[in-house]
């Protein structure tokens, strides 16, 4: 899809991909102070399009979003290929995911390559080799488990997989299967056992260990701080308690940023807690209101920044411990990776 038609493209909600009035507020007012000059996101996609759902995002446009979004900030992206409904293969994603770091990968940007669990060690080896990656991005809707949203972590990653990733010293982008996320006893249980078993691994665990509601961070805190392979990245979390509870209780030299974006934080919406789950609002389809309720909604990236900037300000974060969480801890992780016994060469 053409850059101008995607700027209007309704999948992203009104206003499209341009800014609004409402974020161009929003950014000065609770982003702007907060966001430092230096930015790697962790959690990020470009995409093929699927029939009704996301146009194709390459990272050429992903880089003239951020511009935008984040003005006077570079920003540094760790990829990670994930195939869309039921059509797209691991294959296409992952040379997609090639192709678009060849054309558009700057100095510091890195990728994961996409483990399907019923690959053998040796071909996600010699893939990860091949393709550079520092790591793997898995997904519940792969695993081999009948019920995919139960699903436990060893039957999308399997044992023999991990051996590679421990072997290679790499890391795991880990998006928790099952309704509650890290709090699941099963869950929390694995990933005590493998992150030991497995101590060369690193395992990042996107949206704060899938935790889009307050009170559930704090119930695990105490044993992911006793788990110093085990990271977690903050991508499509739009609320400030959830913030607050891990800016004062969790260790902070394991905390990055992520954003998701554009996939899951670049259409105007926000996830929101509801019952003992979360929804996002702001899908296509999603009715905005009218007259004294017409809304004017900004992207979820921006919900996300605010929600953290929010959360900052009241338990007083450090300027220091902000810049660690945008840039020193993403990029030590990444350096350690490459410089790893393997000696993993640069992208470039
Ligand atoms: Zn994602």
């Amino acid at each position: 899809m053409a850059k101008k038609s995607l700027s209007k493209a309704k999948f992203w909600g009104p206003g499209g991909l341009s800014l609004t009035p409402t974020d161009l507020a929003i950014f000065r007012e609770d982003i702007d102070w907060f966001l430092p000059k230096r930015i790697f996101d962790i959690h990020t996609h470009v995409n093929l399009a699927i029939k009704d759902g996301p146009p194709k995002v390459s990272l050429e446009l992903l880089k003239q979003f951020q511009k935008m979004i984040f003005p006077k900030r570079t920003c540094n992206n760790l990829l990670l290929p994930v195939p869309l409904g039921n059509s797209q293969t691991s294959d296409q994603v992952n040379q997609y995911t090639s192709q678009q770091v060849r054309k558009f990968a700057e100095r510091g940007d890195a990728r994961l390559f996409f483990a399907d669990p019923r690959m053998s060690a040796t071909f996600v080896r010699e893939q990860i080799l091949q393709t550079r990656a520092v790591g793997l991005k898995v997904y519940m809707t792969r695993a081999t488990a009948k019920n995919k949203t139960e699903a436990p972590i060893r039957s999308f990653l399997p044992e023999r997989i991990i051996k590679v990733v421990d072997e290679l010293g790499l890391m795991v982008m880990l998006h928790l299967s099952k309704r509650k996320a890290i709090v699941d006893p099963g869950n929390i249980r694995d990933l005590e056992v493998l992150s030991k078993r497995y101590s060369n691994s690193k395992w990042v665990l996107a949206h704060c260990a899938r935790c889009f509601r307050p009170g559930m961070f704090e119930q695990v805190v105490d044993r992911l701080n006793t788990l110093p392979n085990v990271y977690v990245e903050t991508s499509a979390v739009c609320d400030p308690l959830v913030f607050m509870e891990i800016f004062k209780n969790y260790d902070l030299s394991r905390l990055m940023f992520g954003s998701d974006n554009l996939l899951a934080a670049g259409f105007r919406g926000r996830y929101i807690e509801c019952g003992l789950f979360w929804l996002p609002i702001g899908r296509p389809g999603f009715q905005w209101g009218q007259g004294i309720f017409a809304m004017q909604p900004t992207f979820v990236i921006y919900e996300q920044l605010r929600a953290m900037s929010r959360a900052a300000r009241l338990v007083s974060l450090p300027a220091k411990d902000i810049r660690r969480v945008f840039w020193d801890n993403a990029v030590g992780l990444i350096k350690s990776i490459r410089q790893s016994k393997h000696k993993l060469p640069d992208q470039h």
